[in-house]
C-alpha cells in the first residue's frame, strides 16, 4: 500500500467532518508534516506513511517541536489510523 492511500483517507475523513485538510510544504523546513488540518480554532499536523513506513529523524525533531508548543501532531501509517488521528484531532 502507498503512503497516498493513507493520504487519501484522511483528507476524505476532513472532508466528511468539515476540516481542511491541506498539504504542508515549507521549502525552507525539512521535516515538517505532510498535512496541516485546519478547524475553528484549531491547528494540527499529520505525518503519512505507508504501513509500518517510519518518520525520519528530522520529522520526529519536528514532532517534538510541536509536541513541546501543545500543538496536536499525528503520525499515521494506515487508512485506520489517519481516520483515528482526524477524530482525535476533532477530541483536542
Ligand atoms: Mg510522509
Amino acid at each position: 500500500m502507498k503512503e497516498s492511500v493513507v493520504e487519501l483517507a484522511l483528507v476524505r475523513e476532513a472532508n466528511k467532518h468539515g476540516v481542511m485538510c491541506l498539504k504542508f510544504v515549507s521549502p525552507s523546513c525539512a521535516g515538517v508534516p505532510d498535512r496541516i488540518l485546519l478547524a475553528t480554532g484549531k491547528v494540527g499536523f499529520v505525518e503519512l506513511k505507508r504501513p509500518g513506513g517510519k518518520p525520519t529523524a528530522l520529522q520526529l525533531r519536528f514532532a517534538s517541536k510541536l509536541n513541546a508548543l501543545g500543538i496536536f501532531y499525528a503520525l499515521a501509517d494506515t487508512p485506520e489510523k489517519a481516520k483515528e488521528s482526524l477524530h482525535n484531532f476533532l477530541l483536542t
